[in-house]
């Protein structure tokens, strides 16, 4: 039986290709239960979450990769996130049917998608990308082949059990042979996504490439994790103004917020929303709200 919630690398000891692996099990049943979604909106979700878990790893930073959807159609939100730790997280917010047919950019009433790379100690840096095709696959792709980077070919599944990948990237340098990445890809586009989804790796890659010699890394163990907190919430009251806050106070008698990745409740009563206030005077003096 293939092991649960992994990701794991493999290089071609003879032409310059690496490859990436992913299979998220219990974290996306956790993810599942808390999105409420299903068919269509469930698939786009895991398979954004996959793409990010493969794309992290291949960056090799440290910090995370983030992609992001915001439109008007009814898949109007997908936030995903995957950072070098091996921790996963996402939402998905659908507002309205998706019918048979539609592609990426009528499920979600944009032209584009956002991604963002946060390296510890650095700039975030953005890049946008045209929601080109019916998959994430497709767009990403795209993306890769437009946009002056390594040939990089994305295989996803997904259903409500398991979300399954697999990456190839064409590595810079001379190939010795020309023809190895043509080669390659062809024998990968031959994995089914029921092989992709039960199948060992070292199977699946002994069954694809059995000519070639791969060198397998160690697997590294993923995990669900939300990086919300007490402070981070009282953060964003900070940020909505102090009027808002004491007006959603009487009116509510406290301030509640809920963190839509892992449901946890954050409770402010008034007591709370002062000191949130206060500690915030406290680190900035003389800076006064507008
Ligand atoms: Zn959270």
């Amino acid at each position: 039986m293939k092991s649960l919630d992994q990701s794991q690398r493999f290089l071609f000891d003879r032409h310059p290709i690496r490859g990436q692996y992913v299979s998220l099990d219990e974290s996306w049943a956790r993810i599942v239960s808390q999105s409420g979604l299903e068919g269509r909106a469930l698939t786009l979700l895991g398979e954004a979450l996959a793409a990010m878990v493969l794309l992290v790893d291949t960056l090799k930073i440290k910090g995370s990769v983030i992609l992001q959807v915001r439109g008007s159609g009814p898949l109007g939100l997908l936030v995903v996130e995957a950072n070098s730790e091996n921790q996963i997280r996402g939402i998905a917010r659908q507002v309205g049917e998706i019918t048979d047919g539609m592609d990426l950019a009528q499920i979600f009433g944009s032209e584009y998608f956002v991604i963002t790379i946060k390296t510890d100690g650095a700039e975030p840096h953005q890049g946008i990308a045209p929601l080109q095709g019916a998959n994430f696959a497709d767009a990403l792709e795209h993306y890769f082949a437009t946009s002056d980077q390594l040939a990089t070919r994305f295989w996803l599944t997904c259903d409500k059990d398991n979300v399954s990948g697999m990456l190839l990237q064409k590595l810079p340098g001379k190939a010795a042979d020309e023809d190895a990445w043509n080669r390659v890809v062809m024998l990968a586009d031959t994995l089914s996504a029921q092989e992709l989804k039960l199948a060992e790796l070292e199977s699946v890659l002994y069954r694809l490439f059995h000519q070639e010699e791969i060198r397998l890394f160690d697997s590294n163990p993923l995990e669900f994790y939300c990086s919300c907190s007490r402070e981070r919430t009282g953060a964003m009251l900070l940020t909505l103004g102090k009027p808002e806050v004491l007006e959603v106070l009487e009116q509510e008698g406290d301030v509640s917020v809920t963190c839509e990745f892992c449901n946890q409740h954050y409770r402010f009563d008034s007591i709370d929303v002062e000191q949130v206030f206060l500690s915030s005077d406290k680190i900035k003096p003389g800076v006064t709200a507008h």
